[in-house]
């Protein structure tokens, strides 16, 4: 593995890159960087101000109404995702290492899934890029005279790109092969906690040779640059993806300016052991779900619904799963867990802990901090109900609460019974489970015997508080779109 002082060193440290160009933000303002696994600095991001979010717009419009990317056909375009995914493959490494530092999680999880997986994004899009078709329809005359009407499937201009720091290179992956697929150009701001695999994308997509200006970076705080975003009358979407909270607010500026808004936001997903759970495969993928990438997964199914004939062999088993989790130095090769990202976030899921045993709840296993430098935790299992705090709110670590129930209308209900819908998990070996199950589950996916098998083919989407509007798949794709309307009809 590189040393990471020569990975960072591959990075333009503090600056932002518009119209092309790598260059210090407007005002020359910069924020340090710190490792979370030790606590020290590692380098710096710039701190981009609404006039650099004004610039990166603009270089983002004039490319797309004028530029050699609006001149260029699906299939080039295609092109040069495709370039783009190989050079994603090449760099895998050093993508994965700036995630490691940037964030604290271990080196492997972004090494072998989410850099592959976003690799595997630009490559399934570029395969799009060239099939945007619209419809014809037979129309009787207007007027007496002969009507041809047609739709044309259109780009939507400049695609306002806004991510969070738990999985920076896949999400950005998932929303700029969409956005660029389509035909759009962009503006992508990644969080403050995790810019440097984003910055390092943007570097591959220079080297892959998409005309400067197409996708411009500007990294920096969420109120200030992410909202410049958000509320600029040039950008025609807002693609985000972080907290409820922020989604919220996102919304409700975006629909304000009449602007297309796709919401990828929290979760409190539900994973149900039936009685008939495959419990090897369940007990390793309920741990999985729980505690990769520290319980920072927007997916993870942090209560776990088990059917109580088999609640006491679970809860043994998933216990002694949790306590032989290596939580450790995120380069190790041995280590399961590493740091959790910042100091906030440590106090965060503490408080959660201790919450729950405040009202009731056992800790099973785990719910102390790690004494090492940086921001540890245990992995952690609690057991209680659906009503705890700890069962409503998104915890976002590794925490997870074991709800018992009797019967599958239980379950169905206990699962139902939050204000989230992002993913479900349900494990049994009854196909006819599946099939009720997979209707009366309220949420975006329900995967069943697994956790987690993301693919671009597929759309990824929260329901209620989990968000709104489709990323990936079919669906995603055309949500970077507008379906325009023709009507030719013959002259005199
Ligand atoms: P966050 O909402 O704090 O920040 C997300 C992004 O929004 C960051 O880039 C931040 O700088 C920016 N931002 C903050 N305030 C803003 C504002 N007022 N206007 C515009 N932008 C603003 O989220 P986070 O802590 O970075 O990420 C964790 C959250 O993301 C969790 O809730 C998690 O569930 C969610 N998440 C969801 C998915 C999904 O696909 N549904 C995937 C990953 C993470």
């Amino acid at each position: 593995m590189t040393a990471s002082s020569s990975v960072l060193a591959l990075l333009p440290q503090g600056k932002i890159h518009v119209g092309g160009v790598w260059r210090e933000p407007g005002d020359g303002r910069s924020q340090v960087v710190i490792n979370p696994a030790t606590a020290q600095p590692i380098g710096r991001i710039g701190l981009a101000t609404p006039a650099d979010v004004d610039a990166a717009v603009a270089a983002a419009r004039a490319q797309f109404e004028t530029g050699e990317w609006s001149r260029l056909s699906g299939a080039d375009k295609g092109r040069l995702l495709w370039k783009l995914a190989d050079l994603i493959e090449q760099d895998r490494a050093t993508l994965a290492h700036l995630e490691a530092l940037d964030i604290g999680r271990p080196y492997f999880e972004p090494f072998a899934i989410e850099v592959p997986l976003a690799a595997d994004t630009f490559r399934h899009f570029a395969g799009w890029a060239d099939k945007l078709e619209g419809s014809t329809f037979a129309l009787p005359s207007f007027m007496g005279r002969d009507r041809f009407s047609y739709t044309l499937r259109l780009p939507l201009g400049v695609v306002g790109i806004i991510t969070p720091w738990n999985a920076p290179t896949m999400i950005a992956a998932w929303k700029l092969a969409t956005a660029l697929a389509a035909g759009n150009t962009v503006v992508i701001k990644p969080a403050e906690d995790a810019s440097f695999s984003t910055m390092r994308l943007v570097q591959l997509i220079e080297q892959a040779g998409f005309p400067p200006g197409t996708v411009n970076l500007v990294t920096g705080e969420g109120e200030v640059a992410g909202e410049a975003i958000v509320n600029h009358p040039d950008v025609d979407k807002v693609s985000f993806t972080g907290s409820t909270a922020v989604g919220r607010k996102v919304a409700s500026q975006a629909s304000a300016a009449l602007k297309k808004v796709t919401l990828e936001l929290g979760g409190k997903s539900p994973q149900i052991l039936r009685r008939d759970a495959p419990l090897d495969v369940a007990v390793e993928g309920a741990a999985i779900s729980l505690f990769a990438n520290q319980g920072q997964t927007c997916a993870s199914g942090s209560r776990v619904l088990v059917h109580r004939e088999i609640l006491d062999e679970v809860t043994e088993r998933l216990v002694e799963k949790a306590r032989s989790v290596v939580v450790g130095d995120p380069f190790a090769p041995e280590t399961q867990m590493g740091s959790l990202v910042n100091a906030r976030q440590l106090d965060r899921v503490l408080a959660y802990v201790d919450g729950a045993q405040a009202e009731g709840a056992t800790v099973l296993t785990g719910g102390q901090r790690v004494e090492r430098p940086g921001f540890f935790v245990e992995p952690t299992l609690v057991m209680g109900h659906n009503r705890l705090t700890l069962a409503r709110e998104e915890v976002f670590g590794p925490v997870g609460l074991l709800v018992p129930f009797d019967d599958d209308d239980e379950a169905i209900s206990l699962a139902n019974d939050t204000d989230y819908g992002l993913t479900s998990v349900l494990w049994t070996r009854d196909v006819s489970a599946v099939n009720r199950f997979a209707r009366a589950l309220r949420a975006g996916s329900t995967w069943v015997n697994a956790w987690g098998p993301p693919h671009p083919a597929l759309p990824w989407l929260g329901i209620r508080s989990s968000g709104l509007g489709e990323e990936l798949g079919r669906q995603g794709l055309l949500s970077n779109t507008v379906e325009k309307v023709v009507s030719v009809v013959s002259a005199p």
